[in-house]
Order: C-alpha cells, then structure tokens, then sequence
C-alpha cells in the first residue's frame, strides 16, 4: 500500500455526489441511511448525468494509484472495484464522498476488506477496537491511504516478502499507530497469502534487474555497448542517431519500473537502500531513480 495522490473531481461531479449524500443524510435512522446508501450506491450508473460523473471518479483514481490499473490494498490484481474505504453499511454519511474511495480488486473488496471495519473506542486508554454495527465515531483503525501514508506504518521485510510493523512503533503495541498497522494487515491479510509474498519477492528482483539495466544503458557509449545493455527483445535502429537511441531505451525502462506492480516495493528499495549495498551502488550510478 503506498499513499494515493489526491486529485480534484469537476464542478458537476462534486455536485451529483453531494446531491446523492444529502438525499442520504436527510433519513432520521440509521437503518433507513444504510438502505437508501445501498440502493443509491447500486443505482449509481441509472442515469446519463451518474454515469458521466463515476466515468470521471474512476478515471481520477486510475489517475491517483500506480501508473497500471492496480489494486491500491494488494498492489497485485486489477482494480475492477471502486471500493469505499469507510464501508458504507457502517458510515451511510460517507457513501458519496470522494476521499473515502480508491480502486480495489475483487479479491479484496469482497473476499478481505468486505465490510470488516475497527474504531478505537472513544476516549479509552488502552486504543481498545471496536467494531460495532453502527460506530459512534469515524476513528479508524484502518488506515487510510488517501490521507495517510502506509510507509509510516510498515516496513517491508524485502528478504521475506512481508510488511513488518514500523520500526518508530514496534517498541510501543499500545500505541493507536502500532493497532492501525497490525489491524489493516489483519483485514487484508497482506502476509499471509503467498501469492502476494511471492509477488513481492519476485518484484525486488524485477525492480533491481530493471535498476541495472538502466545503469548499463547509461554507461554505454558505443553501439555494441548498448546492444549487450538493452532487453534482448530490442532492436538498436539502423542509421539512427545514437544518443537517440540511448535516450529511448532509457526512457521505456525507467516506464518499465514506474508502470510494475507492487509499488511499494520499489518504495522501499528506494527507502531502504543505505542497508543494501547492491541496491545503494545502482543508486548512485542513476541517482535521478530516486525521483521515480
Ligand atoms: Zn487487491
């Protein structure tokens, strides 16, 4: 999970989501909020003005996430889901609004996240979790990646493949800080699908093969040179300018790195790197990665 960009939403679209909530927080119960949210959410595409206004939502996510069409919990699937991070059969009052949506995949929206959802009990000492049918307060436990970063959360163990908890939290497990991690890697059980832990430890490889190669193109400075640096799918264009042609491969591989999947690794390649001789080398000879 790595923090989403935030973007702004255009003047009709703000409207139609404001129109949708009022129509919602108008309701005297409880119950009557939660069924008018479902009903309004699922009619959501019902009219010309609706389906303009979630073509723009999803687009703007797209746009938020990483550069492919990614789940922003696993970073591993496609995104096919506009998923409320507030779920709302608990906060019917946030059904419409724009900072509690980001893409999910089908996996976690319906198999993890659902509508699994902690508050810290008001006002306790010990940051105890609630996770009450109607929460008398929206102080999550989970975090919020449109507002809040995850990095300041976790770790990731690049060896294993696994988010630990942040090293600023580890030494205090009472802390609301240290709840929110362990609760958000419960919900999406981020550890314990291997397909996921695999993922990521095939990524660092991606991420770091990708890394050299870059640096390899860079310092070549004759054609051969850059034959034997390039993928071996390229083709070096005859009769083409060589600096050129170095540019363009340099540019499809620094796409090649900002367009993979699990983002966060890369995150912490670039975060971790003084403990990584390997990593911190290709780092210093293409300093301008730290930027991507
Ligand atoms: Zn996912």
């Amino acid at each position: 999970m790595i923090q989403l960009t935030s973007k702004t939403l255009k003047g009709p679209t703000i409207q139609l989501l404001a129109d949708k909530q009022s129509r919602i927080n108008s309701l005297p119960t409880f119950v009557k909020q939660t069924k008018k949210a479902k009903t309004l959410w699922n009619g959501k595409r019902g009219s010309v003005a609706s389906r303009t206004a979630f073509t723009e939502i999803k687009s703007k996510l797209i746009g938020m996430s990483v550069g492919v069409e990614l789940c922003n919990y696993c970073e591993n699937n496609e995104a096919t889901d506009i998923e409320h991070i507030f779920p709302k059969s608990k906060f019917p009052n946030k059904t419409f609004i724009w900072e509690n949506y980001l893409l999910a995949c089908r996996t976690c929206n319906t198999d993890y996240k659902s509508n699994k959802f902690a508050i810290f009990v008001p006002e306790d000492s010990n940051n105890r979790l609630d996770v009450v049918a109607q929460p008398p307060t929206d102080d999550s436990a989970f975090i919020n990646p449109q507002t809040e970063n995850p990095l300041d959360f976790f770790l990731l163990n690049l060896q294993r493949g696994v988010f630990t908890i942040h090293p600023d939290l580890i030494n205090n497990p009472q802390s609301r800080g240290y709840l929110k991690a362990g609760y958000t890697l419960e919900v999406l059980a981020l550890n314990t699908r291997d397909a996921l832990v695999n993922a990521r430890k095939s990524a660092v490889k991606y991420y770091l093969d990708r890394l050299e190669r870059y640096t390899k193109i860079k310092a070549s400075t004759t054609v051969e040179t850059l034959e034997i640096a390039i993928d071996p799918l390229e083709e070096i264009i005859d009769n083409a300018l060589f600096d050129t042609e170095k540019a363009r491969f340099l540019a499809a591989v620094k796409q090649e790195i900002q367009t993979y999947a699990h983002p966060t690794v890369w995150e912490e390649l670039k975060r971790q790197k003084e403990n990584l001789p390997r990593t911190n080398h290709l780092f210093q000879q293409a300093p301008e990665a730290s930027d991507w």
